[in-house]
């Protein structure tokens, strides 16, 4: 067992719209990107989301939920919700972010 699953933090978590207007979460304490949080609906029911990124709200943190396409980028390593597969110049496959999906294949490395 992990030191992090043994200490599993119990945080209070909702949902939230964010600056972007996408739907995010809103966390009593700081959650670590990657992490998977349980957010309370308004109905009490709870669902699991991954964090993609966080943003501090006067003394919360704001959010961002990882999608399906969600991740780390390949080449660029940030996390983006919003990953398009590539290949590289040595054929090796990947998922990049928006930014890196625009780069032509010569600079894309994700060995
Ligand atoms: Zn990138």
């Amino acid at each position: 067992m992990s030191l992090s699953s043994f200490y599993r933090r119990t945080m209070n978590a909702t949902y939230t719209k964010l600056s972007n207007g996408d739907w995010g979460v809103l966390c009593d304490s700081r959650p670590n990107v990657g992490d998977v949080v349980t957010v309370t609906k308004k109905d009490k029911s709870t669902k699991q989301e991954t964090i993609a990124q966080v943003w501090t709200r006067g003394d919360k943190f704001a959010c961002a939920i990882a999608t399906e396409h969600g991740g780390k980028c390949a080449n660029c390593d940030h996390h983006s919700n919003h990953r398009a597969r590539r290949y590289d110049t040595n054929g090796i496959e990947g998922m990049v972010c928006d930014q890196c999906a625009r780069l032509p294949k010569y600079e894309l490395s994700f060995g």
